[in-house]
């Protein structure tokens, strides 16, 4: 049995990332999401002009060493206009946020800051503090020089990558494709969500649950059904799931039952296998297999010329055990194929106070799903971990419902007792 940490470090030896290779152009407006291919590099200085941080006035702070000083008011500057001629010695120019810095002047006055006296000949403003050079300026090239990179391959597409890039007129998207990821349900007793239910029978959830995983990692599920505990049935569904998909994820039939026929088919296969046990509770049977492209050449089953490796995953039948497992093993490896930069693959961790007292499972990790949030009862603030009511058991989905951390009490801890810092496994990004 491996730890999670070599199971994890295994699993990432087998995933190859998406290159040069697997590049496609998008519009901006589908870049939610894609991971860049190269990096965006700035076309111009940022900001590109010096401009005004404030509603005020443009001045020579030389004019206003000391407060008091009146200046003659000679142009007015709105974000998206030039501004005119240049200030000579005791003038000013109204600007508003955004507007450009006429030339001559090198700080803003914000409004509050000053009295304009309009007269029938002339407009003047008192300035009533004394002014620092730079003050209130965005100077051209303060955020960023032309030519330097903004966004580097490997970025996942946010909300503020996207601005950036759109700050940018970089309209059009240089990205890597999105994995293909087929989705398999082994198991006799299961039936599809619209069948009724025989005695005996349960509802393929984990269909669900995966290809929802799936979407949210950005990659693309291919759901190829149901799967009776035959053997040649499942060896024919591996056969096409490995033809078709850049991963694939299956789930039951890596237990020790009579029934249990996707390792020992995979091995028929000729898949490396690279885990089979793992000390994590749940979901402690986890196939893991690699099918080299040499060797879906040779199995026939390299219909569309491809040169990489399939990762396969045989997850655990139970829901809860299949969504772990998801969580911490697959997520890594799809975002290392999916080509992200090397910092955004491992999970994230926080320490939290556990609200409730936890218990160890052995000499298994034992990963307990709650619900993060602030911390409101200690000084130090933090965050605070609330484990879900009901039982912790991989067959109960039910409190699986508003899980946003996996709480991980490690192998050899008996308890984690109420108000002790545990580790909480964040199951989806921060940003
Ligand atoms: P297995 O890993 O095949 O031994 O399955 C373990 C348990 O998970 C069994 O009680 C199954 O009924 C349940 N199970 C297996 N596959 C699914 C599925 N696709 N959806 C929901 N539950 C499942
Ligand atoms: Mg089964």
């Amino acid at each position: 049995m491996l730890s999670v940490a070599e199971a994890e470090a295994r699993i990432l030896a087998l995933c190859v990332p998406f290159s040069g290779g697997d590049r496609e152009e998008i519009p901006i407006t589908e870049g939610r999401s894609r991971i860049l291919a190269k990096a965006v590099l700035a076309a111009r200085d940022v900001p590109h002009w010096d401009n005004s941080a404030m509603d005020g006035f443009a001045v020579r702070s030389r004019d206003c060493q000391e407060s008091g000083a009146e200046l003659k008011v000679i142009d007015e500057v709105p974000a998206g206009e030039n501004p005119g001629e240049a200030l000579q010695a005791g003038q000013a120019a109204r600007i508003f946020t955004g507007g450009v810095l006429p030339r001559g002047a090198d700080a803003v006055v914000m409004q509050e800051e000053t009295e304009v006296e309009d007269s029938a000949v002339a407009k003047s403003v008192v300035i009533k503090t004394a002014v620092k050079s730079g003050q209130f300026v965005r100077r051209r090239g303060d955020y960023c020089r032309a030519g330097a990179s903004i966004l580097a391959a490997g970025t996942r597409l946010g909300p503020a990558e996207l601005a950036i890039a759109a700050a940018n007129q970089t309209a059009q998207l240089s990205v890597l494709r999105r994995p293909k990821v087929a989705i398999l349900s082994t198991g006799n007793e299961l039936v599809s969500v619209d069948q009724p239910l025989q005695p005996g029978q349960i509802v393929d959830s984990n269909r669900y649950a995966l290809i929802a995983f799936v979407e949210q990692m950005g990659a693309i599920p291919m759901p190829l059904g149901i799967v009776g505990d035959r053997r040649e049935d499942v060896t024919a569904a591996i056969r096409q799931a490995i033809s078709e998909a850049d991963v694939v994820l299956s789930t039951g039939g890596v237990s020790v039952g009579d029934y249990d026929y996707v390792e020992a088919v995979l091995e028929e296969l000729g898949g490396a296998i690279a885990v089979r046990k793992v000390a994590v509770k749940p979901g402690k049977p986890l196939t893991v297999a690699q099918f080299s492209a040499g060797k879906l050449r040779h199995l026939g089953l390299d219909s569309q010329g491809r040169d990489r490796p399939v990762v396969y995953f045989g997850l655990p039948g139970n829901p809860v055990s299949a969504l772990v497992g998801c969580w911490r093993f697959v997520a890594p490896a799809l975002r290392t194929i999916s080509g992200r930069s090397p910092d955004g693959i491992a999970p994230q961790f926080v320490m939290a106070t556990t609200r409730s007292t936890l218990r160890g499972a052995g000499t298994r990790d034992n990963y307990l799903w709650g619900r993060l949030g602030l911390d409101t009862e200690s000084d130090q603030g933090g965050f605070s971990f609330q484990g879900a009511t009901g039982h912790h058991n991989s067959a109960n989905l039910i409190n699986l419902a508003g899980t946003t951390g996996l709480a991980i009490v490690p192998a050899g801890t008996k308890t984690i007792q109420a108000g002790e810092s545990v580790q909480v496994m964040l199951i989806q990004e921060l940003g």
